[in-house]
């Protein structure tokens, strides 16, 4: 009788989409699903689509012959990981949720609780876009802006598990009312939500992101003001955090991400024009998408499952000890 290969099932949850995968002890993706959120139905509904998404993924595992070893929860908003406990995450309807514990409860396994972007940063270090960088910045830019700092390989959550949070950042303080009350936030301007409500302002034209992009991109000039806007609002922030964090690298993830070089080189340039010589990071892609979510608490997970390897100098193929 061979023995069972171990995964562990991964679960990542956004406002929309709830993305499910089994993740191998290797950190590859052995199988990925995404069912809706459907936050509209409230903060009770979410939690009980969230431990349906694991009961999924635990049958998916059955049926490949394939044993859970743990739960991997990356969740939005203030997450207080030491406690299990979501403190608020807006977007869900969540407000003091002590998810692990429910989760527990219902999979009868080990459960470990991450904020999606620390946990997104974790992965980027480990198999993504930060490897072998000692310090960096792992920003993504979605329908909100958050970043993580990552230090060898572990994105600290400060003393109110709320470090990184720069998208109510005020960056222009006559600008853009947003969603918060306040004006000139990061979010206002810079965010992907934020990018197409400010062309449809202006043109009445229904737009997405990617279509702000795309139209700066072919030289309309609605879309290049709005662009370049959320650049110089990027830059500021950015900095800030630079001359906080110091990091050799800012791995810009998310969406926005996919805009490549029409993002990084202005970027770049508008950073470098900002900060002395000797502290300018160089500005990358992520590598992972929408999967960093999902791997980062993957990976944690089994950082709890084998707290050997939390400090890691070893390659994740030793992992394989643990099936
Ligand atoms: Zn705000």
């Amino acid at each position: 009788v061979t023995k069972k290969r171990g995964v562990i099932l991964a679960i990542d949850v956004g406002g929309t989409f709830i993305k499910c995968a089994l993740v191998n002890l290797d950190g590859s993706v052995h199988y990925a699903d995404r069912l809706s959120t459907d936050a509209k139905a409230g903060g009770g509904a979410v939690v009980i689509r969230v431990l349906a998404a694991a009961t999924m993924l635990n049958r998916a595992a059955t049926i490949e012959s394939l044993r859970p070893l743990a739960v991997g929860l990356a969740v939005p908003g203030i997450v207080d990981r030491a406690a299990g406990v979501v403190r608020s995450a807006a977007n869900l309807g969540w407000s003091q949720v002590n998810i692990r514990r429910a989760m527990t409860e219902h999979m009868r396994l080990p459960v470990t609780l991450a904020q999606d972007v620390r946990a997104g940063a974790v992965a980027e270090a480990r198999i993504g876009a930060g490897q072998g960088i000692s310090s960096f910045l792992f920003v993504p830019i979605g329908t909100g802006i958050a970043l993580a700092h990552v230090i060898n390989g572990y994105a600290q959550a400060g003393a109110h598990c709320s470090a990184g949070e720069i998208g109510h950042l005020t960056v222009t303080p006559r600008g853009p009312r947003c969603g918060c009350g306040r004006r000139g936030c990061l979010e206002a301007i810079a965010s992907a939500s934020a990018l197409a409500r400010r062309y449809r302002t202006r043109t009445k034209r229904d737009v997405t992101a990617a279509d702000v992009v795309r139209l700066a991109r072919e030289g309309d000039s609605v879309a290049g003001i709005v662009w370049t806007d959320a650049i110089a609002a990027l830059a500021t922030a950015l900095t800030a955090a630079v001359a906080v964090a110091d990091p050799a690298r800012i791995v810009i993830g998310g969406g926005l991400a996919e805009a490549g070089e029409i993002l990084l080189a202005p970027l770049t340039q508008a950073m470098e024009s900002r900060l002395p010589h000797y502290s300018r990071p160089d500005i990358s892609r992520a590598w992972l998408g929408d999967m960093a979510g999902c791997l980062g608490s993957a990976l944690l997970a089994l950082d709890d499952l084998h707290p050997t390897y939390a400090s890691r100098s070893e390659p994740l193929s030793h992992l394989a000890r643990l099936q």
